[in-house]
């Protein structure tokens, strides 16, 4: 999301006039778009603020920026703890930066961070940044106002809005045209997508497949699904179209039923291994991975055991996986304890992550000897013979390079398997 946000802040300021660059020694202006999920991501934040102060002493004229939800949740705090910044502008402040940034030449320090409940920059078209020219993300909707208790997202992004769906569609035919294959429609919880009413309503799954339908193809993938409201008819579409992949990232967050109630999720252990098999018996070969916090308040580990036994049973085949990590402002900051201590968060973590990691293994064996179509990425990191691309589920594969080029498609077969890669050959 932060990703495809920097596009667009690339895009509104390319249109002024502002060239990016790839030096960050020889920028005039430099913008940190950030984020503020867990404490880590913000300490990260702060070493490279750190950073940039050795910057601006040896070139007084650098602008510093800083940009997106870290801004938005410390706003003029960070301001007066952080003399070097010239400028903040919370997620929904972005057209204004052009301004933001004469206030700063005329001399003045400038703040910016009033949500929106409409901004969806829809009429803006992102400056592919960093691109491979074969995959691109397209933001689909923003905020969210799902208030899980632990997460600070609802309060740094503000009111969840879809972004016209006439705009989304453009957007993937302009990529289609510029030569990628791939799309990802992304937003917080793409399942409550909603533009339009009455007969004109196009809900998430009605997008999906008008995106799909552009050409057979163009590759459509989507994140994030929030499992409450992963309906029948998205695991149809999905299913019925070949250009959607088949992967589909859900975030459990939990095992335990008491856990997933104090963090406000709104579905039952029960329910979300029913959604697995649905996912399972209608989409076959369908990756699914997911996102585990552990540690939460109050988790107990017959809880923590729940959650091993969930992993087991929905076998995922990737997961990220983290700690809790208490947010200012959130419910549970607010109400409840962050009570399990640091080792036993940092042992239960070691725990799903040597069991995902057994998981995710297994799930790359079962690909032995079978063949995919494969979308080319690039060449390889590790060797300028090879190239790499993934699968429809998601999969990274890395083959000897062939007469295709990266946008192209190729058939490859799977002959050895590490915990991350598929290797193979064409086939
Ligand atoms: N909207 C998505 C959903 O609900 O599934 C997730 C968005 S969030 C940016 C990505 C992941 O960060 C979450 O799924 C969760 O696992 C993790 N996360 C969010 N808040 C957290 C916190 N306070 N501590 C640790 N992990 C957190
Ligand atoms: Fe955060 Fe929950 Fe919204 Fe995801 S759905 S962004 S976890 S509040």
């Amino acid at each position: 999301m932060n990703f495809s946000d920097s596009e667009i802040v690339a895009s509104i300021l390319t249109d002024e006039g502002f060239e990016s660059s790839d030096d960050l020694l020889s920028a005039d202006i430099v913008l940190l778009n950030t984020c503020s999920i867990r404490e880590h991501a913000e300490d990260r934040v702060r070493k490279r603020l750190h950073y940039f102060r050795s910057l601006k002493k040896k070139n007084p004229g650098l602008t510093i920026g800083l940009l997106g939800c870290m801004a938005e949740r410390t706003k003029n705090a960070l301001m007066e703890e952080e003399q070097l910044l010239d400028l903040i502008a919370g997620p929904d402040s972005y057209r204004h930066l052009p301004g933001l940034l004469a206030q700063v030449g005329s001399g003045q320090r400038a703040v910016d961070t009033i949500l929106s409940a409409d901004e969806t920059y829809a009429d803006i078209n992102p400056v592919r940044l960093d691109s491979n020219g074969v995959s691109a993300f397209i933001s689909i909707m923003r905020g969210c106002e799902n208030f899980c208790s632990y997460c600070v997202v609802p309060y740094a992004r503000g009111q969840e809005r879809s972004r016209d769906a006439g705009s989304i569609i453009r957007e993937a035919k302009d990529l289609f045209l510029q030569g990628f294959r791939e799309v990802t429609l992304l937003g917080q919880n793409v399942n409550s997508y909603l533009w339009g009413k009455g007969q004109n309503e196009i809900s998430f799954s009605k997008l999906l497949e008008q995106v799909a339908k552009l050409d057979p193809l163009l590759r459509v993938r989507f994140a994030t699904s929030h499992p409450k409201d992963l309906s029948p008819e998205l695991i149809q579409v999905i299913a019925s179209y070949p250009n959607i992949c088949k992967a589909i990232h859900l975030p459990v967050q939990s095992g335990s039923n008491a856990v997933l109630d104090k963090m406000n999720r709104k579905y039952t252990r029960e329910e979300y291994l029913e959604k697995i098999r649905a996912i399972r018996s209608l989409i076959p070969g369908c990756a699914i991975s997911t996102d585990i916090i552990t540690g939460f308040c109050n988790e107990t580990e017959a809880d923590h055991q729940q959650t091993i036994e969930l992993m087991k049973e929905a076998a995922f085949d990737f997961a990220f996986m983290f700690k809790y990590s208490e947010r200012p402002q959130t419910i549970a900051a607010e109400q409840y304890n962050d009570n399990v201590p640091a080792e036993v968060k940092e042992r239960r973590l070691r725990e799903i992550i040597d069991l995902q990691h057994e998981l995710s293994s297994a799930s790359n064996h079962k690909d032995l000897g079978e063949t995919f179509e494969v979308l080319i990425e690039g060449e390889s990191k590790r060797s300028n013979k090879q190239y790499f691309g993934r699968n429809s589920q998601n999969k990274v594969l890395v083959f000897p390079k062939t007469v295709q080029k990266p946008g192209e498609y190729i058939k490859v077969k799977v002959n050895r398997v590490t915990s991350a890669t598929l290797i193979g050959e064409e086939v």
